[in-house]
């Protein structure tokens, strides 16, 4: 069976996350995105775990709520201030992770995602030992990431580093960016939202399609080790320059900058302030290779633009939590399920039965590959823009466009 997951989230015990960070609200929320699977986030919190505990045990290592599933996973914060996923077998080996690090740990009961003081060999060793999955997480971002820290997975990981089994991107990245680093080519790449809100802009906005026997903890780690014909199929994402620190920028005036330039100015913007090295700037640092090669088993790596965000755009407003973009989303998940089904399989004649005519326009926009993105930088989100002239909008669609960003959905 094929399966979407989104595999990073955080529950509204950890910092600067939505209070409807519950688990009620996310297994409500993730069908409408399209999404099978999600990942708990923070599963070391009491609190949290506790509330995990409400839903129905499928397996041990496994959770359901409304039909969504969870699977155990946490993020934590590990010297040089990197981010670790991990993905846990059963509840067991979350209390026995949980005492092996608590006498390094100083806020293991008050963050859902816990700061430890060890390196990310010595975590791996314990998540080897209680065969727990271990990757960094979102492994280009300018702070708390792999490469932020080191240069190279073996750095990271010392002697553990071939225990790593997984990469995740992070929003500023795709395959096509990681796969310019040679060391990455054996990991899985996975693709997640790390949203801190269940709202349809953050919630599912990257998500991973797996081949699977079934949806459990057991069937996601064969596909994300890539056994028994279990296997990743599809990578979906925002389009990179969506991402906070796609390029390299200031962090208060958000001037952009190219590496030569930030690197004259000893990353000094004019204004003064520090110009933040961008994820594409730093893979281009890492790169082994000027184009990505890819290995035999990436799968195909898809960009979606979040369906609230087209209609932010179509309907005028300036955000997309207002009550206008809720109810433009909500008439289309009603009438055609999920956001997925929105975005990309629907028949356009049906859509615009359904929704206001700018809307309609511009679905078929996104279809058509013609929204355009000002790249992020400096910790602002890219911004997109919908084409500007009526004609350009009335122009048949590319065939070719289609097949390139609609094949496998
Ligand atoms: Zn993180
Ligand atoms: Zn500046």
């Amino acid at each position: 069976m094929i399966i979407n997951a989104d595999l990073h989230i955080h529950s509204r015990f950890s910092g600067a996350t939505s209070d409807k960070m519950n688990i009620q609200t996310i297994s409500l929320e993730a069908p409408k995105k399209g999404i099978n699977v999600v990942a708990t986030g923070d599963c070391l919190h009491s609190g949290w775990l506790k509330e995990i505990s409400q839903c129905n045990v499928i397996d041990e290592g496994t959770f359901e709520l409304n039909g969504t599933r969870f699977i155990l996973n946490t993020e934590i914060e590990a010297e040089k201030r990197v981010h670790h996923l991990l993905y846990f077998p059963n509840i067991t080996s979350v209390w026995d992770f949980k005492e092996k690090i608590k006498s390094k740990s100083k806020n293991l009961e008050t963050d859902g995602r816990p700061n430890v003081s060890m390196s990310g060999e010595e975590i791996a060793q314990i998540c080897k030992d209680l065969e727990i999955l271990i990757g960094p997480a979102h492994a280009f971002t300018p702070y708390t990431s792999m490469y932020a820290a080191f240069d190279s997975l073996e750095e990271c990981y010392g002697s553990l580093a071939d225990y790593v089994s997984f990469v995740e991107l992070g929003l500023s990245a795709d395959s096509d960016f990681a796969d310019k680093i040679k060391e990455l080519h054996r990991l899985t790449f996975l693709t997640n939202s790390d949203c801190h809100s269940p709202h349809p802009v953050r919630l599912g906005r990257e998500f991973n399609r797996f081949e699977v026997e079934d949806a459990t903890f057991q069937q996601i780690k064969k596909a994300i080790l890539r056994i028994d014909g279990c296997k990743p199929v599809l990578n979906v994402g925002l389009p990179p320059q969506e991402g906070k620190y796609h390029e390299s920028a200031c962090m208060k005036c958000y001037t952009h900058y190219s590496l030569e330039e930030a690197k004259r100015r000893r990353w000094r913007c004019r204004c003064g302030r520090k110009i933040k090295k961008g994820v594409k700037d730093r893979i281009t640092e890492q790169s082994d290779f000027t184009q990505p090669i890819h290995p035999g088993h990436r799968p195909k790596y898809i960009h979606l633009i979040p369906l609230p965000e087209i209609i932010t755009k179509a309907v005028g407003q300036r955000n997309p939590f207002t009550q206008t973009v809720n109810k433009r989303w909500n008439e289309l998940i009603d009438a055609f399920g999920d956001e997925i089904s929105v975005l990309i399989d629907v028949d356009i004649g049906d859509i615009s039965r359904v929704t206001v005519p700018a809307v309609t326009e511009a679905i078929q926009a996104f279809r058509q590959n013609k929204i355009l993105i000002r790249p992020g930088g400096g910790g602002e989100y890219g911004k997109i823009e919908l084409p500007q002239t009526e004609q350009d909008l009335e122009l048949p669609p590319n065939p070719e466009d289609i097949q390139t960003s609609l094949v496998d959905f």
